[in-house]
């Protein structure tokens, strides 16, 4: 089977969940759908091939999505098994697929050579007035992520490794070759799964310019979004590179001494600093910043963190997207309820903001980033979960005293 997928429509019963994978050695080919054209010619030539064998494999990656030396079916069969012997033509070792919403969302979980687990979900949107039906993949670019946000499950495993190129492109062509067996395209990519874009920048580059390439994915610009938790220095950087896609900014308070407890990196540029890297993008790019808060109940969604957020922002070409918590395991807190949401939403707008209420997708399938990657893993014991909890509870109402965090980030963090 070119791309081994199997398909649930409901999580298994627990307990029946299969073991987590063990972590081995990576296979040291590089994916092929990561290489430039520049790369993939300079293998042909090598191998004293024509040019034209570069079109031929960039169409059956790129069009027919192939996953398989077999399926490189314009190759004559010796050169595609030397392909297949220095490449692979799927990083992913598996995929699991869960369907929910009435399939309008669908959860793929990946397993990479290494036995790393990294999430893709896919969202349907059907066509409303004035609007055409859109299919959004959202992409993991790291297996895990170092940042760790307490309310985000990814948050909570830890960071693991980085992800090629080709591993984040290969989520692209799963999903669009799913698409596509129903005559549907992929209309926008997110980088919102799992990990921090910002802190894998080349790679997650390198993957934005075969998304946006014409010769490959093809796909414009403006229909891809990346997500930031606020690494300024790499915000100062796309500034500098100009517009490429649209960024969002995963704001969630206003207050630092919040913001420190919401996204730990805040320790390391405070909530000011990274408004104004993205104030700076939002100039030199002409485009509207997007940021991103998620509304925990009686966390960040009070009146005095809706005033702040509006003060911060005030005047600023920005779009702000409130979106429910979604429920993950062994965090004390929940959802706001929706008239809080509006409310927020209203203090936001009376401030002359952009801002628009999200409803959140696949919650019965675990559509929060990295759910599925963490039931897989070793659960924590109870006393380490109740623990977290005490500990995320007096953090939070200490912030709201307005008492901030002093303690250092993890090593490796924000370096
Ligand atoms: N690391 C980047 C991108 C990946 S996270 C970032 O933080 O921006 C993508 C988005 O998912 C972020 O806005 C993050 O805050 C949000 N998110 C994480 N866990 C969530 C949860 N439990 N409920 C709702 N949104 C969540
Ligand atoms: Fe990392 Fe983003 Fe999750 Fe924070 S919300 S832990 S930055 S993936």
């Amino acid at each position: 089977m070119p791309f081994d997928q199997r398909v649930t429509s409901a999580p298994p019963p627990s307990g029946t969940s299969p073991p987590a994978p063990r972590t081995s050695s990576r296979d040291p080919r590089p994916g092929l759908s990561g290489l430039s054209p520049a790369e993939l010619a300079g293998w042909f030539d090598e191998h004293g091939e024509p040019r034209y064998r570069v079109r031929q494999v960039s169409d059956a990656l790129w069009r027919a999505m192939a996953g398989s030396a077999d399926e490189l079916r314009t190759l004559p069969s010796p050169l595609r098994y030397e392909l297949e012997r220095d490449f692979r033509l799927d990083t992913m070792s598996s995929t699991d697929l869960r369907l929910g919403d009435g399939s309008q969302t669908e959860k793929a979980l990946h397993t990479l050579s290494d036995g790393a687990l990294v999430e893709s979900v896919l969202m349907h949107y059907p066509a409303r007035p004035g609007r055409r039906e859109r299919h959004t993949l959202c992409i993991s670019s790291q297996a895990g992520c170092a940042v760790g946000c307490p309310f985000c499950a990814t948050g909570e495993l830890g960071f693991t490794r980085d992800l090629e190129a080709a591993e984040m492109l290969d989520q692209v062509r799963h999903a669009a070759r799913r698409l596509g067996a129903s005559g549907k395209r992929l209309t926008n990519v997110v980088f919102m799964g799992m990990g921090e874009p910002l802190l894998n920048l080349d790679l997650v580059l390198a993957a934005i310019q075969a998304l946006s390439d014409p010769e490959r994915f093809g796909l414009g610009a403006r229909h891809i979004t990346v997500s930031t938790s606020g690494v300024v220095p790499g915000m100062q950087r796309l500034t500098a590179l100009g517009p490429q896609f649209t960024l969002a900014v995963s704001l969630h308070a206003a207050r630092d001494p919040l913001r420190d407890v919401l996204v730990p990196l805040n320790r390391r540029w405070p909530v000011a600093e990274v408004v104004a890297a993205a104030r700076d993008h939002a100039r030199a790019t002409g485009r509207r910043i997007s940021y991103e808060v998620t509304m925990i109940s009686g966390v960040n969604d009070t009146d005095a963190d809706a005033r702040a957020m509006a003060d911060l922002l005030r005047g600023d070409h920005a779009h702000v997207n409130l979106i429910p918590m979604n429920p993950v395991a062994h965090t004390p807190w929940e959802a706001s309820p929706m008239p809080v949401i509006e409310g927020f939403a209203g203090v936001l707008r009376g401030a002359g903001i952009a801002t628009t209420v999200r409803r959140n997708r696949g919650q019965e399938i675990g559509a929060a980033c990295g759910q599925l990657a963490a039931e897989r893993g070793a659960q924590p014991t109870a006393p380490v979960v109740l623990r977290r909890r005490e500990r995320l509870l007096a953090e939070s109402a200490a912030a709201l005293r307005g008492e901030r965090d002093r303690r250092p980030l993890a090593a490796g963090v924000g370096d």
